[in-house]
């Protein structure tokens, strides 16, 4: 949090300057008014009706400067939220694959959203509520201490206790925070899921389901900060609401002593009232506040702080581009306990087109996110040319390789966005991407051709087409390893043969194609077909 308000700390200085001028014009308010009262009590209206004016014109004043405070808020507040989000951007990227994915991305769109809003609310807002506070118990400190030098210890006095006792509740508060926002980003988990599997089970007549799944992720965000809110209304309107109503005795009974001994106006019992409730209402605040950013540390645990903000992987050199072969010997791996591939030694040739087949479950997509660097709790050795994998990033492993998944994902924005990913490439790199893709001969059936917008994760779009989109996207990168995990299952035979006679027919191209049923015709067209469940690759 102090990172945050550091970094912003021209904005935020501006609004705690604007906050001591208003409040500092608010305790001067109570010296004027004394002095009304004063005037009023001598019957000297002349004076009374140019104290009048003063107030009038000093409140018009001060209604500004909260306007302007209003507004210098709103402007810190909008950068500081700006920076948490691109900080969160940034440690999501950090992570690697295999710990993005440990975590339900429905907990980070609740990071997002509405974390940063609880972040607003417990954290930013309560610290300009606490400078304000801070601002308004001292300025009338200053003011008492002007009417009278007692004044002022009594009410630093006050303000010791008010101040102190919340100390005991703070770490009950953060375990509160704590629990809130770990339900939060759980249950938002569950609503993305909910919303992602409506046609399903709106198909299937479990509308039921969709209810009460929806009713218990509210009632798990709610119950927290319910917990939450009650804590803090006790704590705060409770314990130490009453604790300043007693500490309100002493000064009243000073105030009343001055005045009838004559060493202080007596008009001062009405305006210093004013003084002392802005002292301990002050301190309250500062109290409670404290208690409401306690809540808030849970936010902010999360994320990473990032001091280049930009999330980019590092300046680490790409691995040298494979030259002899990737070799696998004697690989094993598992899922937890279920073993998924058992010493597997295999090897892919430069330029060379492989067929990885088996039955379904048998660990082909497995080896292939094993050569992508995203499982790295393998036995055996992986090496490019030599070089085991396990000492580079799977970003330097993948600027040499294309995959295309099995579940293609497509982003709402047009076929040829989905296609270039916001890079540069030429009409002609397009065009040869769209004709061994075999997307060419659908676009004249796209209203806008490669500008349609192709719908939420591709809906507007037929499966194949989908696949087809996520080969293009593969090609136009122009990697010299491409890795097609089922990538043309989704294909008529027709499409799947134009895309595959343009991948074999590439000679800089190592093709490793997972393909779970493939003809003896079509094995016959690649260099070698590997047969995951055979023995001669596992052991
Ligand atoms: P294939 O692609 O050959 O159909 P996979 O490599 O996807 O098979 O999966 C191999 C086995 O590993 C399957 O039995 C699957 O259930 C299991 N598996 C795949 N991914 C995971 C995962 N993330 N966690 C646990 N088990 C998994
Ligand atoms: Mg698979």
């Amino acid at each position: 949090m102090i990172y945050y308000l550091k970094k912003f700390w021209k904005r935020n200085l501006t609004v705690i300057v604007i906050q001591l001028v208003t409040y500092a014009l608010i305790s001067l308010q109570s010296l004027i008014q004394m002095q009304t009262f004063q005037s009023l009590i001598e019957l000297d209206f002349r004076r009374m009706l140019i104290f009048t004016g003063i107030s009038l014109t000093g409140w018009g004043v001060i209604c500004l400067m909260q306007v302007f405070g209003g507004i210098s808020v709103s402007k810190a507040i909008w950068a500081m939220n700006g920076q948490i989000r691109r900080d969160i951007s940034a440690t999501l990227l950090s992570k690697g694959r295999q710990d993005y994915h440990a975590q339900d991305t429905g907990e980070y769109l609740s990071w997002l959203t509405s974390g940063v809003e609880r972040i607003e609310n417990s954290a930013w807002d309560s610290f300009f509520g606490l400078t304000a506070y801070i601002c308004m118990a001292l300025t009338a400190m200053v003011t008492l201490f002007s009417v009278h030098w007692s004044l002022l210890p009594m009410s630093l006095v006050n303000a010791l206790v008010l101040l102190l006792l919340p100390r005991l509740f703070t770490k009950k508060m953060q375990h509160l925070g704590d629990v809130c926002a770990r339900e939060q980003a759980a249950a938002t988990g569950k609503l993305k899921e909910l919303l992602g599997g409506f046609d399903v089970l709106c198909f299937f007549g479990r509308r039921s389901l969709f209810l009460q799944g929806i009713s218990h992720a509210s009632d798990q965000i709610e119950k927290p900060r319910y917990e939450q809110s009650r804590g803090q209304a006790v704590i705060a309107s409770g314990i130490i609401g009453y604790a300043k109503s007693l500490t309100g005795v002493g000064p009243t009974l000073l105030v009343a002593f001055l005045s009838i001994k004559g060493i202080i106006l007596q008009a001062a019992l009405a305006g210093t009232g004013n003084l002392f409730s802005s002292v301990s209402n002050g301190f309250e605040g500062i109290a409670s506040l404290r208690l409401s950013i306690a809540a808030s540390k849970a936010y902010f645990d999360r994320i990473q702080i990032h001091a280049d903000g930009s999330g980019e992987h590092s300046g680490l050199s790409a691995v040298p581009p494979v030259q002899d072969a990737i070799t696998l010997k004697d690989v094993s791996f598992r899922y937890e306990t279920k073993p998924v591939l058992t010493n597997v030694s295999l090897r892919f040739e430069n330029g060379k087109k492989y067929a990885l087949t088996g039955p379904s479950g048998g660990g082909k997509s497995t080896l292939l996110k094993l050569l992508l660097g995203w499982l790295s709790d393998y036995d055996g050795t992986i090496c490019f040319d030599g070089r085991n994998i396990k000492d580079f990033t799977p970003e330097q492993l993948q600027d040499q390789m294309s995959y295309i998944e099995q579940d293609v994902f497509l982003f709402n924005i047009s076929i040829r966005d989905n296609i270039t990913l916001g890079e540069k490439f030429s009409e002609a790199q397009m065009d040869k991407a769209l004709r061994e893709s075999a997307l060419e001969g659908d676009l004249p059936g796209f209203e806008n051709g490669l500008d349609t917008i192709v719908g939420e994760n591709g809906s507007n779009l037929s499966g194949g087409q989908k696949q087809r989109v996520a080969i293009a996207r593969a090609l136009i990168y122009n990697r010299s390893i491409l890795l097609v995990d089922e990538g043309t299952s989704a294909l008529d035979q027709r499409n799947a043969d134009i895309v595959e006679e343009s991948l074999l027919a590439n000679p800089e191209l190592t093709l490793i194609l997972v393909s779970h049923h493939l003809s003896e015709e079509r094995k016959a067209k690649f260099d070698q077909v590997y047969d995951l469940g055979s023995k001669a690759v596992q052991a």
